[in-house]
């Protein structure tokens, strides 16, 4: 899953990546609300943090602006926990929002959950075949058996888990498993792939020649 962080404050601004990425996420940054609106209209992210007060533009502004092209998740960072501001976020198009100062596993656990709602997958557990991927603990089994998984490898099954039953295509996951300074490990997808196969079944992903990837719903 891909993630822009739009927030001004350099430490928590490095916090938040390397929180991010240690979860597996491909992190993107902006700090301040023009670099926010660009990136966020330019890239299919799976899920957005938005600081509200940043320097240029404002995070309310950034928000309406987008929503005016995209749908895409939004999780609210305020420094302030009033109701206008609550109010004001839902009206503008927010989809959550967390106060400041938080707790990152509260911020983490609210992104897990935005991005399952957004995939209409209420349940953090997810079982295909004897499969069963628990998206809250970030955890896979295999025959209850857990299986270990690097951070990209768990990205890129939970990309695939969430799409079950479609064609996900090579684009859609360089999209959302790399970001904007992680070209150099995309030609590694095919590598990844082997891995996932390797430890889950070799049947368990199929490849669809030339096109992409799918995992059976049924299997
Ligand atoms: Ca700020």
């Amino acid at each position: 899953m891909r993630v822009l962080i739009v927030e001004d404050e350099p430490d928590l601004l490095g916090s938040l990546l390397q929180a991010l990425r240690e979860d597996g996420y491909a992190a993107d940054s902006a700090e301040d609300g023009e670099e926010g609106l660009y990136k966020a209209e330019s890239y299919e992210y799976d899920a957005i943090l938005l600081d509200v007060m940043l320097p240029g533009i404002d995070g309310w502004e950034v928000l309406s602006k987008l929503r005016k092209t995209k749908k895409t998740p939004v999780l609210i960072l305020t420094a302030r926990d009033a109701v206008r501001d609550r109010v004001k976020g839902l009206d503008t198009g927010a989809d959550d929002y967390v106060v400041k100062p938080f707790d990152i596993d509260e911020v983490l656990a609210r992104l897990r959950a935005l991005i399952r709602r957004s995939a209409s997958e209420a349940q953090p557990r997810l079982a295909i075949g004897e499969v069963l991927i628990d998206m809250a603990a970030r955890t896979v089994t295999l025959r209850g058996e857990v299986v270990t998984l690097t951070a990209r490898e768990y990205g890129l099954l939970e990309f695939l888990a969430l799409h079950r039953g479609k064609l996900v295509t090579r684009t859609m996951l360089y999209e959302h498993l790399f970001d904007e300074n992680d070209n150099t490990l995309s030609n590694l997808l095919d590598v990844h792939v082997s891995n996932l196969r390797k430890k889950l079944g070799h049947d368990f992903i199929t490849t669809r020649r030339g096109h992409g990837y799918s995992i059976d719903p049924a299997l």
